[in-house]
């Protein structure tokens, strides 16, 4: 009965890692997926996870029970803090429906089966051209329907503002725009603090619904408060809409593999919230039952321990620092080899990712060659480089370049 199901294509990040992982060359260089390395090249447990899996070891009343559907009460409270801060009016007033989900992605699959079931103004989700791939598979797979918003300049390797603008007038009112809140993936820029008042202004203009995607707090600028003040301006502008926030901590507190994230309805008033939250519970009832509790448990104590949270604000700058770094040391290294072109991008790009400006053959030529690995877009994880590799794949991009 299943001989004939077609085979699709692999996932291009993971197939990648499985290429580089297979790769028996002894220099080799990482720049696919976007998950921190330290000085190293190793995977980095930040030192506030550490402290906080010790308290949680030595509470006598550790266990392993179920959490409740909506998840780890004390998780869900203080995460909705993080990304809308302390003194957060929306959280005052209770209109804030929060609900622990499987990371980022998890966030953004409730929000589209959300959408998809309730939301019947639109069922056209706007991404950015480019985004991180994996947006268009999550709408798509509870039938909502994609299309893109300009957002890359590529002649000019800056935003598209006047096109974004643009797009967001031309778009059906009442349309879902999904908003990168920092460190753009894939292209690590994001719009100034203006640029974001005019995008904000246009969408409240049309009507349309904002849907946040907050997978890099603290990645862009190492400061959270700084990171999530796009979602907090557009929280106070857009005031007479809902706004969904899908919220990782897969990358700031390093919990990639413990699926730890929320998804927050923030609504205009906290009439009909009861309603709503047992409409989400029941998402997540059917799929998962009950979401993940160990690193909810450990997000918890980092966020809301003082001794803890003090050491992950540092950490935050301790990635940020060092990406910022490499960034600079390959923009420098390849200035000095004079290699064809302008390299500052690199250094003026925020976050995770750096959108090199590299074509696909030159991408392929990195692999084949010199065993550097990244995504064929030209997008590069600057979490892989470090004082040992940066200058190898500054010679190796030069070679590329000029082949
Ligand atoms: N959104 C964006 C833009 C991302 O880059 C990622 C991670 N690559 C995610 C969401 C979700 O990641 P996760 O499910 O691991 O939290």
């Amino acid at each position: 009965v299943f001989s004939t199901i077609p085979e699709i294509p692999a996932d291009a990040l993971f197939a990648l890692k499985g290429r580089y992982t297979a790769d028996t060359r002894s220099q080799k260089v990482d720049l696919g997926i976007g998950a921190y390395r330290d000085a190293n090249g190793k995977p980095w447990v930040l030192p506030s996870v550490r402290e906080a899996e010790k308290l949680i070891h030595e509470d006598p009343e550790y266990n392993h029970e179920y959490l409740a559907i909506s998840g780890f009460a004390p998780f869900i409270g203080a995460s909705a803090k993080v990304i809308l801060g302390d003194e957060s009016k929306a959280i005052e007033e209770q209109r804030v429906v929060s609900l622990q989900t499987l990371s980022g992605t998890g966030a953004l699959h409730i929000a589209a089966r959300f959408i998809k079931k309730f939301y019947t103004q639109s069922q056209t989700v706007y991404l950015s051209q480019p985004t991180w791939g994996n947006h268009f598979q999550v709408f798509e797979t509870v039938g909502l329907k994609t299309a893109t918003y300009k957002y890359w300049d590529d002649a000019t390797k800056s935003l598209d503002i006047k096109g974004y603008l643009q797009d967001i007038e031309s778009a059906e009112p009442g349309s879902i725009f999904v908003l990168h809140s920092c460190a753009h993936n894939p292209t690590g820029l994001d719009p100034t603090r203006e640029q974001w008042v005019q995008i904000l202004e246009a969408i409240k203009r049309k009507g349309h619904l904002p849907l946040f995607d907050s997978a890099y707090q603290g990645f862009a600028s190492g400061d959270l408060k700084n990171d999530a003040w796009a979602v907090q301006r557009g929280v106070e502008l857009l005031n007479e809409t809902p706004i969904l926030i899908c919220q990782s901590f897969a990358k700031n507190v390093g919990m990639y593999g413990e699926r730890i994230g929320a998804f927050h309805l923030v609504l205009p008033s906290a009439e009909n919230k009861k309603a709503i939250t047992s409409q989400l519970q029941a998402f997540t009832r059917s799929e998962i039952s009950n979401p993940p509790s160990y690193g909810a448990k450990i997000v918890t104590k980092v966020l809301t321990v003082p001794a803890l949270r003090a050491q992950w604000e540092q950490d935050l700058v301790t990635m940020s620092q060092r990406i910022y770094k490499q960034r600079v040391a390959l923009r420098d290294a390849l200035v000095a080899l004079k290699t064809p072109g302008n390299w500052d991008h690199i250094v003026q790009q925020q976050g995770m990712f750096s959108f090199t400006g590299l074509t696909k053959a030159q991408v392929q030529r990195l692999e084949t060659e010199h065993a550097v690995y990244l995504a064929s877009s030209g997008r590069a994880s600057v979490a892989g480089l470090n004082d040992h590799n940066v200058s190898y794949v500054a010679k190796s991009i030069d070679e590329a370049v000029r082949f």
